[in-house]
């Protein structure tokens, strides 16, 4: 986790801190010189209180185990949850209530003034996260898939477990370190559908769609298959031809 750089970040930051002070109530106290730089009249510089802070943070948040994380349990069941804010994505993997991983993602720019993406992509982040957790927790290609990133991948490929091929290509965008980075939303089967209507929005063609679905989703092939929508789209094709002639 490297030091924030702007407000945006150190927000991120503290959003997920936040979430798991209720872990390590102590956080709170620790985070406070962090905090004091978020103010509307202050301008953004990390000096030395907030470098010890954040040095203090980093060690409560990694000790392993420590007061926030407990060692990873593989007879046990997992818990995924997700969070989106306006700064950023952030997961923790839960095993009976208690941390094993997590990750934070901060959004860009370009991110945050996504109007119609972040009105109809994160929010289902939000809206249908139960949903999405209730099928990967369904789904035994997902119950492999988080065994193998949190214990992590085999050497080669003829290794995989078959059910979660298709994830080989992608494994390094799956984890990172030793705990895992849920970089994006990993979709599962049952509700890629019903995301590709969501990123079908405006008519805005491949490539948008494309880029966008990138910053926040996940699943193998997800290219092809928005590709293979807007090809199905007599709108998203005309839109096409007539920006083509311009
Ligand atoms: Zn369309």
């Amino acid at each position: 986790m490297p030091p924030p750089s702007n407000k945006a970040e150190l927000q991120t930051i503290l959003g997920m801190v936040n979430y798991l002070s209720k872990f390590a109530p102590n956080l709170a106290e620790i985070t406070s010189p962090m905090r004091a730089i978020l103010n509307k009249d202050v301008e953004f510089a990390w000096d030395e209180p907030q470098i010890m802070a954040f040095k203090k943070v980093k060690e409560v948040l990694t000790r392993s185990p420590g007061p926030i994380l407990s060692y990873y349990d593989p007879t046990k069941d997992l818990t995924l949850q997700v969070d989106a804010s306006k700064y950023g994505l952030g997961a923790v993997v839960l095993q009976d209530d208690k941390p094993v991983a997590y990750a934070s993602k901060s959004l860009s720019t370009s991110e945050i003034n996504y109007s119609q993406i972040e009105k109809e992509i994160l929010p289902i982040s939000d809206r249908k996260l139960e949903e999405i957790e209730k099928a990967t927790l369904s789904d035994p290609q997902f119950d492999i898939s988080k065994s193998v990133i949190l214990e992590g991948w085999p050497q080669s490929r003829s290794e995989c477990p078959t059910q979660i091929l298709e994830f080989w290509n992608h494994r390094d965008e799956l984890s990172v370190n030793s705990s895992i980075i849920f970089k994006r939303y990993v979709i599962p089967t049952s509700l890629r559908a019903l995301m590709l209507d969501k990123i079908h929005t405006g008519h805005m063609g491949v490539e948008k769609y494309i880029r966008r679905a990138r910053d926040v989703l996940f699943w193998p092939k997800m290219s092809s298959d928005i590709s293979d929508m807007v090809l199905k789209c007599s709108v998203c094709l005309e839109r096409r031809t007539s920006n083509a002639r311009k």
